[in-house]
């Protein structure tokens, strides 16, 4: 086996590991691939339980009166700080605890309504959501998820008060996009009462005000001489912890404090441990499926921003005698941000729900709302950046600040092209391996295997001939639910189609990956659309309301959306791939290299 196969059989075992554990209920992502609509967990759309609506409708409210009185964007950004007594006011209202169980104190919200509270402050101040989220959604999760009783005793009442801060650390020089790849080391002692770690950590949000940081380092395997990565409970009061820089002085989000820290011979109790030993990845990757989702909950907040700021000034800025307003070219812009943040919002809402109803896997769902919300969010700003013309440019608007935030959102949890390469492969290994059966079988036919590949064929011989039933209530819906069934069918084809024609060279071609994950994710936004347009008629219907509620921007998400998806589809067997790339390698190793 030569050195890149030896390569690629660890990332894929590293993967499997991680990934697919047992045999799970098919999410609705994996089921987009097999040609399948999973009606289950997209329909009806979901709503918060009315005894739970009571409580959030109270504390949005709260939370609104402290960040009206009390919270100053600008003065965050500038300062480069967000002052502890907006910290003590969040904690005081709950957001810091806002999921945690009520039994260490905190708010026991479900994913859905803490979605809500991070949207309102996403509306606001990045800084803030970024603190919120590095410590809420990422900082305690490893412990919410996987501390044992005692663990959570010990260490939540604190933490969900605010009174302690967490963090979240996982990268390093050498683990960024490749999180796997982390080198902090975690030696047993050797009576086994705990582990010494040495390393470096950069780029953690809070690490230099966090008292509690949940930390992947390398354990060595018992019986092996393999290492595999374990989380760890570390607070920077143990001797060895050294702060090498406590905020790197940094673009955007500057209210929040980016660090970098090193560990030298730091004596960690093994009681320390946050789930199994050796199974720090999978802690990782589970955390950051919750980060994910409120990520996509504060860039939809600052797309309702984008919006009111827009139109705003489309309807008072007078050119040419008119107000802005009334350029087409301006309403388009208007209108595609009204329509992305409706869609933002109708994903967030399902893929947290996901997290609600008890979902195994959803992994790839989180992934797609992170990358679909944070490239919608930067075109959004990039649009109300221009109707406000050089306006914006000046720092006593929010506009500059709102870009400078919003471009971290690309790169961190995950950078995009990962995560959208991620989504094509993982997305594709279903149909994948039943080609795989398949093939095998006719290289190698055995009784046994062809059952196997006889009921494989029949699966995706299915999907190609089936249109998926979309099942909506609304008359008025049946015409998209049937669109939207068709391309469903068509991605599946064009998905076999690219299997069959690339086989395991596909596992590195991006270009191929990159428009069936956008097919993808915008198949998934389209249906968490129309699951949402659908229920607000119903909805609508049942109380009797006689006028019309306005659906245009969900009209015009379905109909931009499904033209996109044709688009990527279309992309596949019309595109300029090869000469993309012949063009980036001669610039690789040309005269510019
Ligand atoms: C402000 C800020 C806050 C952060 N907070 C935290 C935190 O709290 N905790 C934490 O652990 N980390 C945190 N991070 C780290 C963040 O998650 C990483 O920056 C991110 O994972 C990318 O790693 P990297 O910066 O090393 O980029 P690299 O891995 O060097 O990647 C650079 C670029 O290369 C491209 N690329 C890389 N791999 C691939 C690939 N396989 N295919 C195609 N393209 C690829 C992508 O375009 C990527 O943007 C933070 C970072 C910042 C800037």
């Amino acid at each position: 086996m030569n050195k890149l196969d030896a390569q690629r059989q660890k990332e894929i075992q590293q993967a499997e590991e991680l990934l697919f554990t047992g045999p799970q209920v098919l999410g609705f992502a994996k089921g987009l691939f097999q040609g399948h609509f999973v009606s289950d967990w997209v329909m009806p759309y979901p709503r918060i339980p009315a005894a739970q609506q009571g409580e959030l409708d109270d504390t949005l409210t709260e939370l609104r009166k402290f960040l009206d009185e009390h919270l100053d964007p600008a003065e965050i950004d500038r300062q480069a700080d967000i002052p502890r007594s907006v910290i003590d006011g969040l904690g005081r209202v709950g957001v810091l605890g806002m999921t945690a169980p009520k039994e260490y104190g905190g708010r026991g919200f479900s994913q859905m309504a803490n979605c809500k509270v991070l949207e309102e402050i996403g509306r606001r101040c990045a800084s803030t959501s970024v603190f919120v989220n590095a410590h809420h959604s990422i900082g305690i999760r490893a412990l919410l998820l996987f501390g044992t009783h005692e663990q959570n005793q010990k260490w939540l009442p604190k933490l969900v008060t605010g009174e302690q801060l967490g963090a979240f650390a996982l990268t390093e020089k050498e683990a960024g996009s490749d999180a796997a790849n982390v080198q902090m080391q975690a030696r047993p002692s050797e009576d086994g009462s705990h582990f010494i770690l040495n390393g470096e950590k950069r780029y953690i949000t809070n690490a230099a005000i966090a008292h509690e940081l949940t930390v992947m380092a390398r354990t060595p395997v018992p019986g092996s001489d393999k290492t595999a990565v374990t989380a760890f409970l570390v607070t920077p009061d143990m001797p060895g912890f050294e702060m090498l820089e406590a905020r790197m002085p940094k673009m955007g989000i500057r209210g929040t404090a980016t660090g970098r820290f090193a560990l030298r011979d730091v004596k960690v109790p093994k009681e320390n441990i946050l789930g199994p030993q050796g199974k720090g990845l999978k802690v990782a990757l589970t955390v950051l499926d919750f980060g994910r989702t409120t990520f996509g909950a504060c860039c939809t907040g600052a797309a309702k921003t984008c919006l009111e700021l827009a139109v705003q000034h489309a309807n008072t800025r007078k050119q040419f005698n008119k107000t802005l307003g009334n350029f087409h070219l301006v309403k388009k812009k208007i209108a595609r941000i009204a329509a992305d943040a409706y869609a933002m919002e109708s994903m967030t809402t399902v893929t947290a729900a996901f997290i609600d109803r008890g979902l195994e896997d959803y992994m790839l769902e989180t992934a797609m709302l992170k990358v679909f919300t944070t490239e919608r969010l930067w075109e959004c700003i990039n649009d109300v950046f221009q109707i406000y013309g050089g306006s914006a440019y000046f720092v006593d608007l929010p506009l500059e600040r709102m870009m400078r935030d919003a471009r971290i959102n690309q790169i961190g949890e995950g950078a995009n092209e990962v995560l959208t390469s991620f989504i094509a492969l993982v997305g594709m290994r279903g149909p994948g391996m039943e080609f795989k059966e398949i093939y095998d079988t006719m290289m190698k036919p055995s009784r046994d295997r062809m059952s196997k590949a006889w009921a494989a064929g029949k699966s995706r011989l299915g999907a190609t001939i089936r249109v998926p039933d979309v099942p909506v209530q609304s008359d008025q819906l049946r015409d998209y639910a049937r669109q939207l069934g068709h391309l469903i069918r068509r991605f599946n084809f064009a998905v076999n189609r690219a299997l069959i024609t690339y086989r395991e060279p596909i596992l590195d071609m991006q270009l191929v990956q990159e428009r069936i994950a956008n097919a993808a994710m915008d198949l998934f936004a389209s249906t968490c659309v129309l699951s949402r347009l659908d229920g607000e008629i119903q909805f609508a219907r049942r109380n009797g309301d006689a006028a019309a509620p306005d659906h245009s921007a969900a009209n015009l998400f379905l109909r931009q959306s499904f033209r996109r998806i044709r688009g990527f589809l279309a992309g596949l067997t019309n595109n300029d791939d090869k000469s993309v790339l012949a063009t980036a390698d001669s610039c690789l190793v040309g005269p510019h290299s």
